[in-house]
C-alpha cells in the first residue's frame, strides 16, 4: 500500500506540467490586437526543456504564438528557468494561457475605424485638483462664488476619474503610470514599456509596444514628444522606450535614437552630450547631439532657434535641448529669474515648444501622435511649492487652449486630451492672511483663514496670459501637502529660488529639515509624517481627472482605468481596425 501510494505521488508529479511562477503578459492584461509584446514564463525551480508544457486556449503556445520560446534553464545562474519569446502579436480574442495550475487570461482587442487624424496627449505631471483649482483661481479671478472664466483644462465635453495604481501597489510612479498610458499595460514603480521581471537587468524585461513605436510602425505616423522636464524623465520617455529603471538616461536617449520620433523637446541635454564635454552626464564618449543631426534633425537650444526652426519650412525633424537638467518653470522664467533661469536665460514656454511641434508633426498627410507634459507640477509639489506648481499648471491651461483654438481652425480632426497621470495630496484649505512686507507678530499658524476667514485672494488682475505678476501678495491660497518630510514651514512663497524642504541627514539615506528657512520670519519646525528616508512629499493614490474633445473623446466618461487611456487614443486612430 505504500509503495503503492509513493508510485502513484511520482506518476501524478511526473505528469503535470510545472505550475509557473509568473506569466508575462499578466492575468486581465488588455492587448491591442496586433501590437507587439514579450510573453515571458518564469518557473520558481529548475525545469528541463522537454519538460515545461505551456498552452494558450488549448494548443501549444508555439503554434498560437508563431514560433517556440527560448528556454533559459539557469536564469541568472540560478536554480529558476523561464521561456522567453519575444515580439509576438495575436488577434482579437481571448486567450488563456496555462502552465501547469498557474493561468492567466488576456483579453485582446480590436478597434473600430480611424476617427481622429491626430491626437494629441496632455500630461499634467502630478496635478492634484488642488493645482487646478488654484490654476483657475489665478488665472481667471473669482467673484462672489462664481468663477469669473473657464480653464481651457476644464472646458471639455467629456471628463472622468482615472485609476492609477500601478501592477506592483496603490501608489504609482509617473514611469509605469505612463506607460499605462503608452502601451495600455500595466506596469511597476520605476519601469515603462515592461512587465518588470524577477532578474537585475533593467533591459530583459518582457516588453510590450509603446505608443511611438506602435504609430510608426503601423500606421507611419509622425510622433511628436515634448515636456519641460528632462527629456529622458519618466513620462516623456514611456512613450518611446524600455526600461525596468527609469533612471538609467544613457541607454533611454540611445533608444529615442533608434525610434526617432519627429518632434523630440525638453530639457536633458546633459545625457546628449558626449562624456569629455562640459556638463555631460553621459557614461560613454557618445556624441548624440550630432548623431540626430546626422540623422537630419535640425537642433535647437534657445526659444528664438525654435521659432525660427518653426518658421522655417524645409523644417523636418525637430530636436530642442533647452537645459542641461529640467528646464525652469514659468514663474521663474517669466518673474522671478530663479533656479537656473540666469543659466539658461532663453528656455522657450511650454506654449513655444507645443506651438512650433504643431507646425512641424502637421506636415505628416498621415496625420501625427504628440504628448506634451508640463512636468514641473509634479516637481515642485514633490518639493512643497505651490506656488510654481500652480503657474506651471497655468501654463499647461495655455498650452491646451492654443492646441483647441488650433484644431477648430482644422476643422476638429483632432482629439485631445488633458489628464494628470498620478495624483499628489495636495489640497486647498483656505488663504494665508499676512503683510508679506512686515515681520510678522501673530503666530503665522494663526495667519491661515478657513472657512468664511478665508475670503478671497488679492493677487493682482492676470496678464494676457493669465499669470498675476506676483505671488507674494498679503491674502494668497494656502495649499498644504498630506504627506511632509520634517522642514521649515514659512507660510510664504519662495521668491528667490523654488523650494528645498530638506537636506541630506547625518545617516546615510536620511533627509531632515533644510536650515535655509529657519530665519524666515513666522517660521517654524513640522515634523514629518513620512519616513526619514523621503527628502520630499510623494504622490497619492486618488483618481485623477481625465478630460478631452475632438473625435473619438466619446470613450471619455465615467469611471475608468489609467490602461483606458491608451485604449482611447488606440481607438480614435483605428490603429486595429479590422484586425
Ligand atoms: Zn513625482
Amino acid at each position: 500500500m505504500r509503495t503503492y501510494l509513493t508510485l502513484a505521488f511520482l506518476t501524478a508529479s511526473a505528469l503535470t506540467p510545472a505550475a509557473a511562477q509568473t506569466i508575462y503578459p499578466i492575468d486581465r492584461a488588455d492587448i491591442l490586437a496586433g501590437s507587439q509584446f514579450d510573453f515571458k514564463v518564469e518557473y520558481p525551480g529548475l525545469q528541463q526543456a522537454d519538460g515545461v508544457r505551456v498552452t494558450i486556449n488549448g494548443e501549444p503556445y508555439a503554434k498560437v504564438l508563431g514560433r517556440s520560446a527560448t528556454f533559459v534553464e539557469r536564469e541568472e545562474g540560478k536554480d529558476q528557468s523561464a521561456l522567453i519569446l519575444r515580439d509576438v502579436a495575436l488577434k482579437p480574442g481571448t486567450y488563456k494561457v496555462e502552465a501547469g495550475a498557474s493561468t492567466v487570461t488576456w483579453n485582446v482587442f480590436a478597434t473600430g475605424p480611424r476617427k481622429a487624424k491626430n491626437v494629441i496627449l496632455f500630461v499634467g505631471d502630478g496635478m492634484s485638483a488642488a493645482h487646478r483649482i488654484g490654476a483657475r483661481l489665478l488665472s481667471k479671478g473669482i467673484d462672489q462664488g462664481k468663477s469669473l472664466g473657464k480653464l481651457a483644462i476644464d472646458d471639455m465635453p467629456q471628463m472622468a476619474l482615472v485609476a492609477t495604481a500601478g501592477s506592483d501597489s496603490i501608489i504609482t510612479d509617473s514611469a509605469n503610470a505612463a506607460s499605462a498610458f503608452a502601451t495600455g499595460h500595466k506596469s511597476g514603480v520605476n519601469a515603462m514599456g515592461v512587465y518588470p521581471d524577477r532578474t537585475a537587468n533593467p533591459f530583459d524585461d518582457p516588453k510590450v509596444e509603446p505608443i511611438a513605436k506602435l504609430l510608426k510602425r503601423r500606421m507611419d505616423l509622425a510622433v511628436g514628444i515634448v515636456t519641460n522636464t528632462e527629456i529622458e524623465d519618466a513620462t516623456p520617455a514611456a512613450m518611446a522606450t524600455h526600461t525596468r529603471r527609469r533612471a538609467t538616461y544613457d541607454q533611454i536617449v540611445e533608444q529615442f535614437y533608434a525610434v526617432k520620433p519627429d518632434v523630440l523637446m525638453g530639457g536633458g541635454l546633459a545625457n546628449f552630450l558626449p562624456k569629455e564635454a562640459a556638463g555631460s552626464k553621459r557614461k560613454d564618449g557618445t556624441d548624440y547631439v550630432a548623431k540626430f543631426k546626422e540623422a537630419g534633425y535640425r537642433y535647437v537650444t534657445t526659444a528664438g532657434e525654435l521659432d525660427a526652426a518653426r518658421g522655417d519650412a524645409s523644417t523636418g525633424k525637430l530636436l530642442g535641448l533647452f537645459n542641461l537638467g529640467n528646464m525652469d518653470g514659468v514663474l521663474d522664467r517669466r518673474f522671478l529669474k530663479g533656479g537656473t533661469v540666469k543659466k539658461f536665460p532663453e528656455q522657450p514656454d511650454l506654449t513655444d515648444q507645443v506651438k512650433a511641434s504643431l507646425t512641424v508633426l502637421s506636415k505628416n498627410p498621415n496625420g501625427f501622435f504628440l504628448m506634451v507634459e508640463s512636468g514641473l507640477i509634479d516637481k515642485y509639489a514633490h518639493a512643497l511649492d505651490f506656488d510654481r506648481a500652480v503657474y506651471d499648471t497655468i501654463m499647461l491651461d495655455n498650452a491646451v487652449r492654443q492646441t483647441k483654438e488650433w484644431a477648430k481652425a482644422r476643422g476638429d480632426d483632432t482629439l485631445i486630451l488633458v489628464v494628470s497621470d498620478h495624483n499628489h495630496p495636495n489640497s486647498l484649505i483656505g488663504t494665508v492672511n499676512d503683510d508679506m512686507s512686515t515681520t510678522p507678530n501673530v503666530a503665522m499658524r494663526e495667519r491661515i483663514g478657513v472657512y468664511e476667514k478665508a475670503g478671497f485672494p488679492d493677487y493682482p488682475k492676470p496678464d494676457a496670459d493669465g499669470y498675476p505678476s506676483r505671488v507674494d501678495v498679503n491674502h494668497r491660497i494656502a495649499i498644504f501637502s498630506a504627506a511632509l518630510p520634517d522642514h521649515y514651514e514659512t507660510f510664504r512663497p519662495k521668491l528667490d529660488n523654488p523650494n528645498a524642504p530638506t537636506v541630506a541627514g547625518k545617516e546615510k539615506g536620511t533627509y531632515v529639515a533644510n536650515e535655509q528657512y529657519k530665519d524666515v520670519p513666522g517660521a517654524f519646525l513640522r515634523l514629518g509624517n513620512l519616513p526619514a528616508m523621503m527628502n520630499a512629499s510623494v504622490h497619492s493614490g486618488e483618481d485623477v481627472i481625465l478630460t478631452a474633445t475632438g473625435p473619438g473623446s466619446e470613450r471619455v466618461h465615467g469611471s475608468m482605468d489609467n490602461t483606458e487611456v491608451f485604449r482611447v487614443i488606440v481607438d480614435a486612430l483605428g490603429v486595429a481596425n479590422g484586425e
